[in-house]
């Protein structure tokens, strides 16, 4: 039976290669353009297309093209369609209820990515696992992996919650002083001003930030990740 085996595999791999062409084969060879897959380069297009909008829509050499147009549309129009759909729909409560939603996720300090971080953490650790943990020890990996991975994830998980929880440098009316003498005012790019809501001097580098509501001094931006700012 091994033998009969062996036949039939050399007979089909000898015609495979050496028989005659079918007529799908000498379609693609031939080209004659009738196997272009229209549909993939149909979705690639608008892939590109949609892209480039959104990333370069607003580019000057884009004004007034319809590159503009679907830019806008992505960026804001669609929305504003849908609070509208939304209000002709279901009324003004509902439109006033997915504004009050957007808020809240886009507005607002909220724990919405650090539980979507942690899932993807765990969720991608726990796949892992599952899957390729079955193969450790092996030829090529030693049983020192699967402990490893636990170090490297756990290392990662510690350094998240410590950052989630230390303090960007918030400006206070104790501490604005501090922050005054160590970044002086240059008179050029920063000059002393106070800050209207907080109701103190706003230092040199420091900047409001509406989402946390507070000043924070050396201010680079709100880290919706870490639900806090990169800051001094
Ligand atoms: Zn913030
Ligand atoms: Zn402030």
């Amino acid at each position: 039976p091994l033998t009969l085996s062996i036949e039939t595999q050399f007979c089909v791999g000898r015609e495979g290669w050496s028989g005659e062409p079918t007529r799908r084969q000498r379609r693609g060879i031939a080209g004659d353009g009738m196997d272009v897959p229209w549909l993939l380069v149909a979705h690639g297009s608008v892939t590109a297309l949609v892209v480039v909008s959104f990333l370069c829509g607003q580019w000057p050499i884009f004004e007034g093209t319809f590159v503009q147009s679907i830019n806008h549309f992505l960026t804001s129009g669609a929305y504003r369609h849908f609070l509208r759909l939304v209000q002709a729909a279901c009324g003004t409560g509902a439109r006033d209820l997915v504004l009050g939603v957007e808020q809240y996720c886009c507005d607002r300090p909220n724990p919405i990515l650090q539980v979507l971080y942690v899932a993807i953490i765990g969720g991608t650790y726990f796949i892992i696992v599952q899957s390729s943990f079955k193969y450790i020890p092996g030829y090529y990996v030693s049983v020192l992996h699967r402990y490893l991975s636990i170090v490297v994830v756990s290392i990662g998980a510690i350094l998240f919650v410590l950052t989630s929880f230390s303090d960007p440098g918030t400006v206070t009316s104790e501490n604005v002083s501090q922050y005054v003498s160590a970044y002086p005012f240059d008179n050029i790019i920063y000059v002393e001003k106070e800050c209207s809501t907080c109701r103190i001097t706003r230092p040199a580098r420091a900047k409001h930030c509406r989402i946390c509501n507070r000043c924070v001094a050396r201010f680079d931006h709100h880290c919706g990740w870490m639900v806090l700012l990169f800051a001094a």
